[in-house]
C-alpha cells in the first residue's frame, strides 16, 4: 500500500462487488515448464513422439493462420513461413529430440534448453535486425510449449493463493477453469458486459472489470489492487484512505445482500398480485446449489457447451446423459431448460472442428454448427431425451434459430433420434417440451410462424442486441453502443411477447438484461412471464419485483415506447427507480450501476 500515487484504471464493471487483494498477472503465452527425467527407453520413445506431435500441431496451426491472411497482405505471410522453418530448424528440432534421447529429459525441458542455446547464438549476431529475430524463435518455442502443456491459453490452475487475476483476455475455456476459492476478482483488458467471461464472473459472484484496454500492461503481479465490479473502477496500489473506504463499502454491500437473500425463497409477486417466475442461468452443474440457495424457481437456461469446453474429446453419450440426469434430479420437480450446444464464435473446444471464419458471430455457430455435425447433435439429443425420462422435468431449447426452415431441420433431427430410441426400446421422455431462443432479429420478424412449432420462447437479449444493433457483444471498442434500452430492442421484445401470448406460449427473457435490477420495471411492463439470470442476481431482482406494481410498470412502458433514444429512456427509468427504490439503489447508482458514495469520502 502507498500513501500516494495510486493509479486508477477505468473499465466496464460487469460483476458487482468489491474485491481487494494482490494482483496475479496472467502471462498469456507463457506456460510453466516442468522438469523430469524419463524412466526408461519406452518413455523416451513416447516423449519423442509427443514432441513430434506437438510440432506437427503447431505447424498445422501456423498453416491455418497463414491461409487467413488477406490476399493484399500475403507478402507478410513470410513471417509465418519463417516460423514454420524455425519449427524444424535442426538447432531447435533435432537438438530437442537429441536431449530427450541422450539425457532422458522431458520434452518441455529439453526444448527450453535448446531455446536457451539459440538465444546465446543470437546474442553474438552483429546485425540489429537479425538479432531482433530471436523474438520469432521465442514465439515459436512458446507455441510448442503451450501445445505440449495442453493449454493453448494460459495456466489458471497453477495459481496457488487468493488473487485478483489480471489478463489481456480470458477465453470462456480459461474462465471455466477458474478456481473459485482462489479468485478474488478479475480485471481484463478486452470484452464487454455480455461476453461469456463476464457472464461466468457474475454467475460465480466474482467482482469483475473488463474492457480496461491497458490493465495488463499497467498492473504487475503482487501489486495491491481494489476492483469495484459495479462501477468498473480499478485502483492500483491504493492509498490508506481509499483502502479503508472500500473495506466499508464491501461490508455494507455484503450486509445488504445478506438481508435480501433471506426473502429470496418467496415467490416473486408484485404488489398488485401478479407472479413472475424467476429462474437461473447456469453453465455448470456446480451452480445448481447456488441457484437453489438464491431462490431460483427453475433452471431457465443451462448452457450445455460449457461442460465440453475444457475437454480433449467429445464426452460420450453416457457421460452427457449422466450429467443431464443428475441436473434434472437435483432440480426436480422444478424444470430445467437444457439448451443444445451453442459452440462456435468465442466458445470453441479443442476437439471441435476448427473453423477458419472471418466473422464467427455471423458464421457457423450454435444450431447451424449442430446441423452441420449431425452426429454430434444426435449424440447430445439422445442424452437429453434419455435424461428426461428420469424426472420428466427437462425441456429442450434450440439456440440461434433464424427462421422456420432451420427450426424444422432441427426438429427433423430430433424426430430421427426419437425414432431410433423408440425402435431400440430405450426409455426417453416422449413429451419433452421444445422451445427456441429468440435472439436473431429475423426470428422476431417471423415469431408468428415459429410459434405453432414450439412450446415456449426464450428471448436471448445478449445476442438479440448484438445482432439488431450490429455490434460485437465482446468488442470493447463498441461497448458504449450496447444499449438494452434502444427503442429497437424494446420493440423487438414487445413484439415477441405479443405474438407469443396470442399463440398462448410463455416467454422468458434469459439474456443478461433479465439479471439487471434496473431493467425489472421494463421487463415487467413488457409482460414477460419469466426472467432467467445468473443465480447471484436473483435476490435483488425478486426484491424489486415484489416492490413493484404491474399496472404502473405497464403504464411506464407505454410511455417509454413513445421515446426515441436509449438516452431519453434511460434518464426517465433512472429517475423512476431512484424515486421508487431508494434502498436498492443506495448502493448501486443506476446510471452506471455504480456503487454510490455512501460514505463521505471516496
Ligand atoms: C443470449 O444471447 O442472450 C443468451 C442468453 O445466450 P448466450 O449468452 O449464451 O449467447
Ligand atoms: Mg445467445
Amino acid at each position: 500500500m502507498k500513501e500516494s500515487a495510486a493509479t486508477d484504471i477505468r473499465g466496464i464493471g460487469v460483476s458487482p462487488g468489491v474485491a481487494i487483494g494482490k494482483a496475479h498477472l496472467l502471462e498469456q503465452g507463457q506456460v510453466a515448464i516442468p522438469f523430469y527425467k524419463l524412466r526408461n527407453g519406452a518413455a523416451v520413445v513416447a516423449e519423442v513422439e509427443r514432441f513430434e506431435r506437438a510440432v506437427a500441431e503447431v505447424e498445422k496451426d501456423l498453416e491455418a493462420i497463414k491461409q487467413k491472411f488477406h490476399p493484399e497482405l500475403i507478402e507478410h505471410a513470410h513471417i509465418l513461413e519463417a516460423h514454420q522453418l524455425i519449427l524444424r530448424d535442426p538447432q531447435i528440432y533435432d537438438q530437442t529430440i537429441g536431449l530427450i534421447r541422450d539425457q532422458r529429459l522431458n520434452a518441455q525441458w529439453a526444448l527450453k534448453q535448446a531455446l536457451i542455446k539459440v538465444h546465446d547464438l543470437f546474442k553474438t549476431v552483429e546485425d540489429d535486425y537479425l538479432r531482433a529475430r530471436v523474438k520469432d524463435v521465442d514465439d515459436v518455442g512458446q507455441r510448442v510449449l503451450r501445445s505440449l502443456a495442453g493449454f493453448p491459453n494460459g495456466i489458471i490452475q497453477e495459481i496457488r493463493e487468493r488473487v485478483i487475476i489480471v489478463a489481456r483476455d480470458l477465453s470462456p475455456a480459461d474462465t471455466a477453469q477458474l478456481q473459485l476459492e482462489r479468485t478474488l476478482g478479475l480485471v481484463i483488458d478486452m470484452g464487454g458486459r455480455t461476453s461469456h467471461t463476464s457472464i461466468i464472473a457474475r454467475s460465480l459472484n466474482i467482482p469483475a472489470v473488463v474492457a480496461t484496454e491497458k490493465a495488463s500492461r499497467v498492473i504487475r503481479s503482487g501489486d495491491l489492487v481494489i476492483i469495484d465490479g459495479a462501477s468498473g473502477k480499478v485502483i492500483v496500489n491504493p492509498t490508506e484512505a481509499q483502502l479503508s473506504y472500500y473495506y466499508e463499502v464491501q461490508d455494507a454491500l455484503e450486509n445488504y445482500l445478506k438481508q435480501i437473500r433471506r426473502q429470496a425463497h418467496l415467490p416473486a409477486r408484485t404488489l398488485d398480485g401478479h407472479t413472475v417466475r424467476v429462474e437461473a442461468n447456469i453453465e455448470l452443474l456446480e451452480e445448481v446449489v447456488a441457484s437453489r440457495d438464491n431462490g431460483a424457481e427453475s433452471i431457465g437456461l443451462y448452457r450445455t457447451e460449457f461442460f465440453l469446453l475444457n475437454r480433449d474429446h467429445l464426452p460420450s453419450e453416457e457421460t452427457l446423459y449422466n450429467e443431464y440426469r443428475e441436473l434434472a434430479e437435483l432440480m426436480a420437480p422444478r424444470s430445467v431448460n437444457l439448451r443444445t450446444l451453442d459452440l462456435g464464435a468465442e466458445k470453441m473446444t479443442r476437439w471441435a472442428p476448427r473453423l477458419d471464419q472471418a466473422n464467427p458471430a455471423l458464421g457457423l455457430r450454435a444450431i447451424r454448427l449442430c446441423l452441420h455435425h449431425k452426429d454430434l447433435f444426435k449424440t447430445q439429443l439422445r442424452a437429453i431425451l434419455r435424461a428426461g425420462a428420469a424426472a420428466g422435468n427437462i425441456r429442450l431449447l434450440f439456440p440461434l434459430i433464424s427462421g422456420v426452415g432451420e427450426l424444422l431441420q432441427a426438429k427433423a433431427v430430433l424426430n430421427e433420434v426419437r425414432e431410433e430410441l423408440r425402435s431400440r426400446r430405450i426409455p426417453f421422455d416422449e413429451r419433452m417440451k421444445v422451445g427456441i431462443m429468440i435472439e436473431v432479429p429475423s426470428a422476431v420478424a417471423v415469431a408468428d410462424l415459429l410459434a405453432p412449432e414450439v412450446d415456449f420462447f426464450s428471448i436471448g437479449t445478449n445476442d438479440l442486441i448484438q445482432y439488431s444493433l450490429a455490434i460485437d457483444r465482446g468488442n470493447e471498442h463498441v461497448a458504449y453502443l450496447y444499449e438494452p434500452l434502444h427503442p429497437a430492442v424494446l420493440r423487438f421484445i414487445r413484439q415477441t411477447v405479443e405474438v407469443a401470448h396470442r399463440a398462448r406460449l410463455p416467454v422468458t427473457v434469459c439474456g443478461e438484461m433479465a439479471g439487471e435490477p434496473l431493467y425489472v420495471p421494463i421487463l415487467l411492463g413488457l409482460k414477460v412471464d419469466s426472467m432467467s439470470m445468473n443465480p447471484q442476481a436473483i435476490p435483488r431482482v425478486k426484491n424489486l419485483i415484489c416492490r413493484s406494481r404491474l399496472e404502473d410498470c405497464r403504464h411506464f412502458v407505454d410511455t417509454i415506447l413513445g421515446m426515441r433514444t436509449a438516452q431519453e429512456i434511460g434518464f426517465l427509468l433512472r429517475t423512476m427507480v431512484l424515486r421508487n427504490f431508494p434502498e436498492e439503489f443506495k448502493f448501486f447508482d443506476p446510471d452506471a450501476l455504480t456503487p454510490k458514495e455512501i460514505f463521505s469520502k471516496a
